[in-house]
């Protein structure tokens, strides 16, 4: 290990990993170290190492200039918005470089290990899913089918909040077996909705107002910053990949020149 090692920084940047979590990303790192015959296993190995457990390896593909640019907006939007709502994980890092089944990824990191949830913290995490597609719409006038896997996120969340933490008040403080996680899928199919229809459609009902209430707000965000948008998107297309310091220059930068 190389004597600059911060091994507080890497604390924060790894919470919730266990043990063999831990100790398979230090030998990820020293595999990349002696790769490159490196004499020690330096800390951008250990981040190279923690980018690739956390969102799979970075992946060659040709893409146009105009893809870039709609992949840059889209992350632009996650991060801006996570930036914006107070109380949501830090920015830790936002690139178009694509890693695994992604073209982009805006991570973000929780400050340290939690067990609890409020709604407020989930509401604010919808905010942040949706905030790709509401900079591309706002941008392009449409969207693309780049928030697929933000939309199942954002769903999946949606319906456990309704259906398993009680968070609705139209529904109450009771807990449905929708939304819960099914281990073997025959399990779902074979069992008993245990609620009326008119329960169903209240649940339903819900789930939709909580995800247009967060899509409202993501809209109303990103137009009224769209001049620090338009510039962290400029920045993604240019560097590709962003760290939270960079994230906030540039955000500082952008309302200096605000009129
Ligand atoms: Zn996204």
């Amino acid at each position: 290990m190389a004597e600059e090692i911060d091994y507080v920084t890497i604390a924060k940047g790894t919470p919730g990993m266990t043990g063999a979590d831990l100790e398979n990303l230090v030998n990820e790192a020293a595999i990349l170290a002696s790769r490159e015959n490196a004499p020690t296993v330096t800390m951008t190995h250990l981040e190279l190492a923690k980018d690739k457990l956390l969102m799979g390896g970075e992946r060659k593909m040709v893409i146009s200039d105009n893809e870039k640019r709609i992949t840059a907006y889209h992350e632009a939007g996650h991060t801006l918005i996570a930036r914006l709502l107070p109380g949501t994980d830090p920015i830790h890092k936002v690139t178009i470089i694509p890693h695994g089944m992604a073209l982009g990824i805006t991570q973000q990191l929780p400050e340290d290990d939690r067990y609890h949830y409020p709604r407020s913290y989930l509401e604010k995490r919808i905010c942040v899913a949706l905030g790709g597609r509401a900079a591309e719409k706002l941008v392009f006038g449409e969207v693309s089918t780049g928030a697929q896997s933000d939309l199942k996120m954002v769903t999946d969340l949606a319906e456990k909040m309704v259906c398993q933490w009680g968070m609705s008040e139209k529904v109450g403080p009771v807990t449905f077996t929708r939304g819960e996680e099914h281990p073997f899928l025959g399990r779902k199919l074979a069992e008993e909705k245990g609620f009326s229809e008119e329960m169903a459609w209240r649940i339903d009902q819900e789930i939709t107002a909580i995800i247009c209430h967060e899509e409202e707000a993501a809209d109303e965000l990103l137009r009224d910053n769209r001049d620090r948008l338009d510039a962290l998107a400029t920045a993604l297309q240019e560097e590709e990949t962003l760290d939270s310091n960079r994230v906030e220059e540039i955000l500082q930068l952008a309302a200096a020149v605000r009129p």
